[in-house]
């Protein structure tokens, strides 16, 4: 049913596939799976390397705009030669210099297992959790400002979704204008592809319906678990 690995590939995950309760069949799993992250950015960029390094299948990454050299504090992959070389394992890559908007994300989403929404916008994110409700597709919603992050996984009609949380882009949010530093996206962007790895592999318990909060000021971690809206205009029908 999962992709067989070469010899190659079990010597290349071998760290990995020795991790109690990972072992081949999480590492099979991952090459048969794909996941959609869109922005490419402080946080994006770092969830799709860790998830292309595990072994991911198959990757869609969308990212609209050009580089600016403010960007260049924080995203990694803002290279011409970053995507490609050989560090980066044997994948499918699907790019789009499109920003997600309702035109194009039910064929995106359409096309993978999985979403990461890496993107600063909340439009964009309402936008994908939509869809990702509509086609039943499993979310991962990470985002930051200054020290803070937050992290969620996103299951339609078993966990609130993005609007049963926030059901429309906050009043005080903006896209642009919050402070960011380098270390903090990284960290985060790494425990997207975490979550993703877990939700995609079945291996370990992924944060479905529990939001993680971290404060890297203060160095300190808490979970809550909010509950669905039944009147939530995405997913209060499910
Ligand atoms: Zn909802």
């Amino acid at each position: 049913m999962w992709p067989e690995l070469t010899e190659h590939e079990l010597e290349r995950y071998k760290r990995q596939i020795q991790m109690a309760g990972f072992g081949e069949e999480s590492q099979r799993r991952l090459k048969g799976a794909s996941a959609l992250v869109t922005r490419l950015g402080g946080l994006g960029g770092p969830a799709a390397l860790y998830l292309a390094m595990a072994g991911i299948g198959k990757l869609f990454i969308a990212h609209g705009g050009t580089c600016t050299p403010s960007n260049l504090n924080r995203m990694l992959l803002m290279r011409d030669d970053a995507v490609g070389r050989p560090r980066i394992p044997t994948l499918e890559i699907v790019t789009s210099t499109d920003y997600a908007t309702e035109e194009n994300v039910g064929e995106w989403v359409s096309q993978v297992d999985l979403v990461c929404t890496t993107t600063p916008d909340f439009g964009e994110r309402l936008v994908l959790n939509r869809e990702c409700v509509r086609q039943r597709k499993p979310l991962v919603h990470s985002g930051m400002n200054e020290w803070e992050c937050q992290l969620t996984v996103i299951v339609p009609g078993q966990t609130p979704c993005l609007e049963c949380l926030v059901p429309e882009p906050p009043e005080w949010w903006d896209p642009y204008g919050f402070g960011v530093i380098g270390p903090v996206c990284g960290m985060l962007g790494c425990l997207t592809a975490l979550e993703a790895i877990k939700v995609l592999t079945g291996c370990a318990e992924p944060l479905a319906g529990t939001i993680l909060s971290i404060d890297l000021e203060e160095m300190s971690m808490s979970k809550c678990r909010p509950n669905r809206r039944s009147d939530c205009g995405a997913c209060g029908h499910l």
